[in-house]
């Protein structure tokens, strides 16, 4: 049976949360009888983004609202 779950890609502070957040990927394994088949990335999300969304103000692409800015391709 395939197997889809939420795994962390990276962690970074964010300024505009203030705190540490997690860029995470859903994932989908294949079954056990297919294994010639690669996991599936089927969504891509932060885990504060939600938040951000609901805030005033432009935050970064995971938040939806500011397209040109996300902090997790900044260096480290
Ligand atoms: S959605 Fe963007 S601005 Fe908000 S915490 Fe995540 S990376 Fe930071």
């Amino acid at each position: 049976m395939a197997v889809k779950t939420w795994r962390v890609v990276k962690i970074r502070y964010c300024d505009h949360a203030g705190q540490e957040v997690s860029l995470e990927s859903q994932v989908v394994y294949p079954a056990e009888w297919m294994p010639d088949q690669p996991p599936r990335t089927l969504a891509t999300r932060c885990s504060h983004g939600i938040h951000c969304s609901l805030c005033n103000g432009p935050a970064c692409v995971w938040a939806g609202t500011n397209p040109t800015f996300d902090p997790f391709l900044e260096a480290d």
